[in-house]
């Protein structure tokens, strides 16, 4: 079946929609035509396929199989993978672009989206074999089946270097032990991305990445957390025990996985920055939306400056971080180096998400507490884009290296 991300590309090539109208953003008209019928074709799809749906998956924590299914026809669960191996074959801003839109309809759904893009596919895309890549990617395209990305463990998160998983060589295969925490996707998925110290005497450069297919004996699945927000998607432990894997299941070469994680969530963040561009974005829409219905003392609330300097802190934000994350894409897309302006953009649009979310609710007053209203929901998705991928700390950390090194004396 052809994805409407084919007939974006070819519609965008042919010039039909020149006179397309889109009611947002002035700079989208900066955008590629491709782009903009990209973005046209996600928000559609949000508005009918997610935001119906959202209140309901994450109250119940249910994942949303049906909607994944149809992104993944869409070819959204595989934007930036070449078409070859059945991916859409677009950029890194389309990939951007199309998350933000997914996710303000819906974060889960948007992280849900951006694990298999960035964090499962974006590594054995770019460190894979040709045999990895037919075994490993071609399946996780469609939607049918998803990946995780298992880093994380309950001693280490920020410090990712001190991974207490072990890959034990024997004969032909390695055998990994240990616990894998926080893995979003990791109840679902059919396979897993695990980092593991082949050599602790090396500290990080003993680190080795490794696919493992989910149903293999020694890899079972562990806690499912119970979370604030993202509530759609799963968060679970992963747990190896004696789990044998064949030799040719390592990502790249042996102790190359921590510069494959680091570069990873390069990547990644780019994915959760726009995550969180999603979530400002319908915080500034329902805070519009609702201040110009809502009437105080006579008149709408948004006649109000005080109502007003709320609207306008929040788009000056979307807008800002929006453009620092197109910058760390057309920066990826071109070749360039980006971990900077990655980390830029991430920080930027995941405080932009919580104060938008924040504001949102204020301008609500007491229909922004309650969950008749997607307010609340939006400021409990926003508090994570702040700790996944690296925590804002770490984000300063990272820019704070770079401009050191760029303004030594
Ligand atoms: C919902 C959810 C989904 C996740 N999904 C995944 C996933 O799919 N795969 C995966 O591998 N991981 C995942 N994670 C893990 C996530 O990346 C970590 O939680 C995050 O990196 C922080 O690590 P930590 O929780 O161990 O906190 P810690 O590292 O213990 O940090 C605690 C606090 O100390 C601060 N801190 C730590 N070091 C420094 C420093 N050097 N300087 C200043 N401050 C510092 C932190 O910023 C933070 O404020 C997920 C987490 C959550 C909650």
């Amino acid at each position: 079946m052809q994805s409407l991300l084919s007939t974006a590309k070819f519609l965008g090539r042919s010039g039909t929609l020149k006179n397309q109208v889109f009611r947002r953003i002035a700079c989208l008209a900066a955008l590629p035509e491709t782009h903009q019928m990209l973005q046209k074709t996600c928000r559609d799809f949000a508005d009918s396929e997610l935001v119906p749906h959202a209140a309901k998956h994450d109250r119940e924590h249910l994942y949303p199989e049906k909607q994944i299914k149809k992104m993944g026809e869409l070819g959204l669960m595989a934007i930036a993978i070449p078409e070859e191996y059945g991916g859409a074959g677009l950029d890194y801003l389309a990939y951007s672009i199309a998350i933000e839109e997914i996710s303000r309809g819906c974060a889960s759904a948007g992280v849900i989206m951006s694990v298999n893009n960035s964090l499962y596919l974006g590594p054995i895309n770019h460190y894979g074999t040709q045999q990895q890549k037919e075994n490993w990617i071609v399946h996780y395209t469609t939607g049918e089946k998803i990946g995780c990305f298992a880093l994380s463990e309950p001693g280490n998160g920020s410090d990712a270097g001190a991974a207490s998983t072990t890959a034990v060589e024997k004969n032909d295969r390695y055998i990994l032990n240990g616990t894998k925490m926080w893995i979003t996707n990791g109840f679902e998925a059919g396979a897993a991305v695990v980092f593991a110290t082949t050599d602790k005497s090396l500290k990080h450069k003993g680190i080795s990445a490794f696919l493992v297919p989910k149903g293999i004996s020694g890899y079972t699945i562990g806690k499912k957390e119970d979370k604030l927000g993202i509530r759609a998607s799963s968060t679970c432990q992963l747990i190896f025990e004696d789990c044998e894997i064949p030799k040719e299941n390592i990502l790249g070469k042996p102790g190359y996985g921590f510069k494959i994680a680091m570069q990873t969530l390069d990547a990644g963040r780019i994915g959760i920055a726009s995550q969180a561009l999603g979530i400002a974005q319908a915080s500034l829409e329902l805070a519009a939306d609702y201040a110009q219905k809502r009437t105080a003392f006579g008149k709408p609330i948004a006649k109000y400056q005080t109502i007003q300097q709320k609207l306008a802190d929040m788009a000056l934000r979307v807008e800002s971080a929006r453009l620092l994350t197109w910058r760390s894409c057309w920066l990826k897309d071109n070749g360039k180096s980006y971990t900077k302006e990655a980390a830029m953009a991430k920080l930027a649009a995941s405080e932009t998400a919580t104060y938008c979310a924040h504001q949102c609710i204020q301008v609500l007053g007491g229909m922004g507490y309650v969950t008749d209203m997607a307010g609340e929901r939006y400021y409990r998705d926003a508090r994570i884009t702040e700790i996944y991928e690296g925590t804002s700390e770490i984000q300063r950390l990272v820019i704070a290296g770079h401009v050191l090194k760029e303004l030594s004396a």
